[in-house]
């Protein structure tokens, strides 16, 4: 899941609108942000295989590190603690969303989401279902958009357009995704670009969140 991951992100403003939408962001793609990384040192495996579900060209091996359910609520504790720790509601809701990500994974993923590292591997496979996951994803994202518009308002035209422009450039990948069937040239390319992505993202919504203030009682 992509957009997804983002749309809980968004979301999650309403609830905690102290945290910017960086770390929510950070938070609800955790496990994508660490996996480039893992992948780089040798630590997990994935493998390009057109076809391993209809919707990904990606045969996810090994990644016990980045996508068991254990250690994403590990990660979460000690995301929460470091991005959140002076507010109790603020550390529930980055934890919150970095084990979504598990959540959201293990029903678009075929049975590849360990539980525990080594342990059983679990996936109810929407991916198996392209128009099924593209709706789902971006009804989901377009909720979370309209949740997140509704919790802030652009204090200028960066918070206007850098927002935007933000949540345009998602939508743009995701249907360039979801329409081209190509897989990506090598692992090393798909590695540095998940790392370029997992940077970028976080760093461009903590900006144009900046540039926005919450709105209160609406
Ligand atoms: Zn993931």
């Amino acid at each position: 899941m992509f957009l997804g991951h983002y749309a809980l992100g968004l979301a999650a403003k309403r609830a905690s609108p102290g945290l910017s939408l960086g770390v929510l962001f950070l938070a609800t793609q955790l496990a994508d942000i660490l996996w480039p990384f893992l992948l780089a040192l040798g630590l997990e495996q994935v493998r390009i295989d057109p076809g391993n579900t209809a919707f990904t060209p990606l045969d996810f091996v090994s990644y016990p590190y980045s996508h068991s359910l254990l250690l994403l609520a590990v990660w979460g504790l000690a995301a929460g603690w470091l991005l959140a720790r002076s507010n109790g509601r603020a550390i529930a809701v980055v934890t919150a969303l970095v084990v979504s990500h598990w959540v959201l994974d293990a029903v678009t993923h075929r049975p590849d989401m360990p539980l525990y590292p080594g342990g059983p591997k679990v996936g109810l496979g929407l991916w198996n279902l392209v128009a099924a996951t593209v709706a789902i994803e971006l009804a989901m994202y377009a909720a979370g958009v309209w949740l997140y518009l509704r919790a802030t308002r652009a204090r200028d035209k960066r918070g206007r357009w850098g927002f935007t422009l933000l949540i345009s450039v998602l939508l743009a990948i995701y249907i360039g995704d979801a329409l081209s069937s190509a897989a990506p040239p090598s692992v090393g390319a798909l590695t540095v670009v998940a790392a370029l992505g997992g940077v970028l993202f976080p760093a461009w919504s903590w900006w144009a969140d900046r540039h926005r203030a919450p709105v209160v009682g609406r």
